[in-house]
């Protein structure tokens, strides 16, 4: 038998990357692990963690303007985004010190290097020229912003790995986009004082979601003073003396000070080495796997988002992890991509699992649906305008609840918990004898006991 360098080499730091090479470590496996840029990948560097300090931080002007509802004088109030940038750096740079040192104390080597495939079993360290061997190699390189190459001018635009390095805060932004980061940071920059406008080529954001909640959150953005432009596009970007104009398709010419493309996300496959190993990839550049993550090459496996299944974090992690039970713990088992819970931290923010109304509808003959739109108790005396929507939607033929559906405060954080709902395949019978916690929002969730409306054969009744 081959002896091998490393029993795994890991390519890629992220999510998924490290919790492979980690869990591997700990058993005792010889595993290498290597990283070209900053230890925690995306989702620490610069994606879900940062981004959600952003989203703290643009939330502080509305507290304020709140408090004075409850009582509260607030004095003058000042951002500065240095300090806030100063701070999240910190933070980002704690929480990469953790995945390092998790991945020491487990006994893991950590290689500071770009890696690229050699062979089935080889791979180049860049940085030494050194080739090394493995019995198993995991593909875990993350996915990068879509450039949007074909755009004129797109060299001219900042990506969300930009976003997180500006050195000053532009006094207009126009992100393109109507995904979940473009929404993200429109919100974002809207709070930070920001003039904020959002150009997306469909006919409403969010296209992946349920439509209520689409027209609820582009409703709040609005009334918040973001301007959202529907059914356009960019087609050139150029620089002027001090700002950058971007000349659209119907609306004619946007001036701002920074253009972000948020377009979507690529498998990082360029230059991996994929076609020495033989490893193959789809249209888009993704590496093609089975149920258990491995590709196409004997010895090779891929997980997170390089191979373009479901571009989230948990997901990553929980693919490792099926990874580690089938490789090394001789129990086979598959991810399990059913019913993921997500949360879109808009202003209001998102949280849905399960089949939107849409969905739904093509697929299911009968539904109810249940749906609540309420303003929550604290804007009664913050006077804020917002509203929260709440829905159900439960298959008619055995009662169960298909799709949950939040938009507003805290929403993710019920997503998580609604999540484990659908997941045990709980019947809407099953909400109406849960006890409500009262006062919240989230007793609306188990109060709504007549159906809002039915759908029959894709029919609104
Ligand atoms: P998304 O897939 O969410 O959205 C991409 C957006 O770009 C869509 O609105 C899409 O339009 C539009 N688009 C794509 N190509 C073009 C084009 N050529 N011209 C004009 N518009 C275009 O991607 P994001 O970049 O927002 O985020 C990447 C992924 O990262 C997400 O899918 C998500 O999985 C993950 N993520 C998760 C977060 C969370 O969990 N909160 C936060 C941020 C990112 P259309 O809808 O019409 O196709």
């Amino acid at each position: 038998m081959a002896e091998y360098d490393y029993d795994l080499f890991v390519i890629g730091g992220g999510s998924g990357g490290v919790r492979s090479a980690r869990l591997a470590a700990s058993m005792g496996k010889r595993v290498a692990i290597a990283e070209e840029y900053r230890l925690g990948g995306t989702c620490v560097i610069r994606g879900c963690v940062p981004k959600k300090l952003f989203v703290y931080a643009s939330q502080y002007h509305e507290h304020f303007e709140d408090a004075a509802g409850f009582g509260w004088t607030v004095g003058e109030t000042r951002f500065d985004w240095q300090k806030l940038m100063a701070a999240k750096d910190q933070e980002i740079a704690r929480l990469e010190g953790l995945y390092r040192k998790g991945l020491e104390n487990a006994g893991a080597e950590i290689i500071e290097s770009r890696a690229v495939l050699t062979g089935a079993n080889s791979i180049r360290i860049l940085a030494t020229g050194r080739e090394v061997t493995a019995e198993r190699i995991l593909i875990a390189v993350g996915g990068a912003p879509n450039p949007h190459a074909s755009l004129p001018g797109h060299e001219l635009c900042i990506s969300s790995n930009d976003a997180f390095h500006l050195t000053a805060l532009p006094n207009e932004i126009l992100i393109a986009g109507g995904g979940y980061i473009a929404v993200e940071f429109a919100n974002i920059f809207h709070g930070l004082g920001v003039k904020t406008t959002l150009i997306y080529r469909g006919v409403e954001i969010l296209s992946k979601f349920d439509g209520d909640l689409r027209r609820g959150v582009h409703k709040a953005m609005v009334d918040k003073g973001i301007r959202i432009i529907t059914g356009d596009v960019i087609e050139k970007v150029e620089k002027t003396e001090k700002d950058l104009v971007a000349t659209t398709m119907h609306n004619g010419e946007i001036v701002a000070g920074q253009v972000m493309l948020a377009l979507g996300r690529d498998p990082h496959t360029k230059g991996l080495g994929l076609e020495a190993a033989g490893v193959a990839t789809n249209g888009k550049g993704a590496i093609i796997v089975d149920a258990y993550s491995r590709t196409n090459v004997p010895g090779i496996f891929a997980l997170g988002d390089v191979t373009d299944r479901v571009q989230l974090t948990p997901v990553a992690i929980h693919e490792a992890m099926c990874f580690i039970e089938t490789e090394y713990r001789n129990n086979p088992t598959s991810p399990d991509h059913d019913l993921i819970a997500t949360a879109v931290f808009s202003q209001p923010e998102i949280g849905t699992v399960g089949y939107s109304e849409e969905e739904a509808a093509k697929a299911f003959d009968e539904l109810e649906v249940y749906r609540a739109e309420f303003r929550p108790m604290k804007a009664t005396l913050s006077g804020r305008a917002e509203k929260v929507i709440m829905k159900l939607i439960v298959n008619a033929a055995d009662r169960k609840v298909i799709g949950a559906h939040i938009l507003g405060h805290d929403a993710g954080e019920m997503a998580q918990l609604l999540g484990i709902t659908l997941k045990a395949g709980c019947t809407k019978d099953d909400f109406d004898r849960t006890m409500a916690v009262h006062p919240t929002a989230a007793e609306e969730l188990v109060t709504m006991y007549t159906p809002s409306y039915r759908i029959s054969n894709g029919a609104r009744v």
